[in-house]
């Protein structure tokens, strides 16, 4: 039998899954991770506490997450509380629920492309048509278009994504603003890289208690170094989380999750110390890209995008011949590469010089 045969729902015929390549390579700069492993005072420290709560497997989890929500809102400060946090498998979960909730059937979500490949996937998912807002030539949001796009489709969900996957690029707080104004719905902002920022980039948490309808989400995937625990979390309004609880899967969070996540906290000044270092590293990368003669847009984020190739398939081929791999993703033309760790990096410089090179 094949995948045509089955009873599949209409709108999901002829669609691709995600599919980021999971190749084993020496160095993998594909799909925006954090290069440094936990420490071995984290690992241990983690061990005991899985050992800990392995005595209790028999019984399902906190179906609510009550203390994870605690010190996540203790983390993201503003002066939140845990009754405006939530919690789930990845943020890719949040925005699900946040789908779930407040798409569906008759309801449309609008966003800014290029931008984040599973906002389009997850508003199909859950039935929901998505629009797509155009960024400017140089991935900035145009606000007059982008309020202008909001008043003719009507959205019931609008995405940003700031800093922006897979461009870098931040949103201006008035940028925000004026979407947060326009928007006759809710208005998510995908904060997934966040931390990397560069400084004076502030977050869209400060604008919270003005716009009630607004959704902040966030990762322990990127900065946290833990995207194999598999936790993302929102910061709203609590009615926000009120709604969620209403799609939400019970227990969706194992026992086992909420312990991970709960030490990863407590230990989150080594795992948000490496911050900085990527930080450097990017705009390091940034500056060679640039000084190889390449077109490079700025990067508040752990990963750069970098062209201009006419066949950028045969440059990223090249790397991966060298064991660089890298991601084939965004406008034709540009390749995307995570900021790995200083010697990751070197071995992408040197192999991009070879293919330059080869192919000058
Ligand atoms: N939002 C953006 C913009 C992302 O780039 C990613 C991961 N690539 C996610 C959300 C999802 O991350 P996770 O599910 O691991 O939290």
């Amino acid at each position: 039998m094949r995948l045509e045969d089955l009873p599949l729902r209409d709108d999901l015929r002829g669609r691709t899954p995600y599919g980021a390549p999971q190749i084993d390579v020496p160095i993998r700069l594909n799909t925006n991770e954090n290069p440094y492993e936990p420490s071995k005072a984290l690992v241990d420290d983690l061990a005991e506490e899985v050992r800990r709560s392995a005595a209790t497997l028999n019984r399902y989890p906190d179906r609510d997450a009550v203390e994870l929500r605690a010190d996540l809102a203790a983390y993201l400060g503003h002066g939140l509380t845990g009754e405006q946090v939530w919690a789930a498998n990845g943020s890719n979960e949040v925005l699900q629920q946040i789908l779930q909730a407040f798409g569906g059937h008759g309801r449309s979500a609008l966003g800014f492309e290029p931008s984040y490949s599973m906002h389009p996937i997850i508003t199909s998912g859950t039935s929901t048509e998505w629009v797509d807002g155009m960024r400017e030539e140089d991935f900035t949001l145009d606000p007059g278009k982008a309020v202008a796009a909001i008043e003719e489709h009507r959205p019931g969900i609008v995405f940003l994504t700031s800093p922006n996957n897979p461009t870098g690029t931040a949103l201006p707080m008035a940028t925000i603003r004026a979407v947060l104004e326009a928007a006759p719905g809710m208005v998510v902002v995908d904060e997934a890289y966040a931390e990397f920022a560069r400084e004076g980039t502030p977050s869209a948490l400060t604008l919270l208690p003005e716009f009630p309808r607004m959704i902040v989400t966030r990762t322990m995937s990127k900065a946290f170094a833990m995207a194999g625990t598999r936790v993302g979390y929102l910061a709203a309004h609590p009615a926000v989380v009120q709604a969620l609880l209403l799609v939400r899967l019970p227990y969706h969070l194992s026992t086992l999750t909420q312990v991970a996540a709960r030490t990863a906290l407590r230990h989150r000044a080594e795992l948000l110390g490496g911050v900085a270092a990527l930080r450097r590293e990017r705009d390091a990368t940034v500056a060679w890209l640039r000084a190889q003669g390449l077109t490079v847009a700025d990067s508040d984020a752990n990963f750069v995008l970098f062209g201009r190739f006419e066949h950028r398939k045969a440059v990223w081929q090249g790397l991966l011949d060298r064991g660089v791999l890298i991601r084939e993703v965004g406008p034709p033309q540009w390749l995307r590469v995570s900021i790995g760790t200083g010697e990751e990096m070197a071995a992408f410089r040197a192999a991009l010089e070879g293919v330059l090179r080869e192919r000058a």
